[in-house]
């Protein structure tokens, strides 16, 4: 019996997986499109319709989905009283309901780039990190996740290696007394502002290269007090 019971349990979990990895997916297709999205935009309705065409012809798992494709929630009732009707006698019918009431109201379900879970974002839809605590180390994927975002940063963008390459060695200065540290915040802001002027494109890179070499250079005939 508990076997019995943990094979559904694990049925339904491929079940809501695969349905929700699939509504990604559909997302991620359509959205490679916005111009056909904005003119003529994808309606929850015509979502559902996709995922049941897409499970009729993969049937997914097997029999019991092909007996209830989820617009057979909007059966045909007797208007104008009911508009919905549904029958939910199983866990799978509680997930198919709430996997319909998700997409009809258009809630934003993601995957989380650090565990890959699934997470709906609270704040900003554009989140890319969940919230959900990473094992017992007492952080969260959407704190580690700006960490990663910023070495990922770093890693692909030469003007930020640059940027981050001369706050080390400033850093580093300052630290052998060859920088004070108020010279070291004021540098860090100009740096950080000429940072953002480059990426913006109105600051030729090689000048920025060439303001940071120079920095290094002049920095101490900047201080002839300091002897
Ligand atoms: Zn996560």
């Amino acid at each position: 019996m508990v076997k019995k019971l943990s094979d559904e349990f694990r049925r339904l979990q491929d079940f809501a997986t695969n349905q929700i990895n699939l509504l990604l997916n559909f997302r991620e297709v359509i959205s490679r499109y916005p111009e056909a999205e904005a003119k003529n935009p994808t309606s929850p309705m015509e979502l559902l319709y996709l995922l049941d065409e897409y499970n009729r012809e993969k049937a997914f798992g097997g029999y019991f989905y092909l007996e209830k494709p989820f617009k057979s929630f909007y059966g045909v009732t007797k208007p104008p009283e009911v508009a919905e009707l549904y029958e939910i006698d199983s866990i799978t019918d509680l997930f198919r309901f709430e996997f319909v009431k998700m997409i009809e109201r258009e809630v934003r379900i993601k995957k989380c780039k650090n565990c890959g879970r699934f997470f709906v974002p609270n704040h900003r839809q554009d989140a890319e990190y969940g919230d959900r605590f990473i094992g017992d180390t007492g952080k969260r994927c959407s704190e580690v996740g700006v960490m990663l975002r910023y070495e990922r940063k770093v890693a692909s963008d030469p003007v930020w290696e640059v940027y981050k390459r001369n706050c080390r060695r400033q850093n580093s200065r300052t630290r052998a007394k060859k920088m004070t540290q108020t010279e070291f915040l004021q540098w860090s802001e100009q740096a950080a502002g000429k940072r953002d002027e480059c990426l913006s494109g109105t600051l030729p890179f090689d000048d920025y290269v060439a303001w940071l070499e120079q920095g290094r250079i002049r920095k101490p005939r900047n201080k002839p007090n300091a002897k």
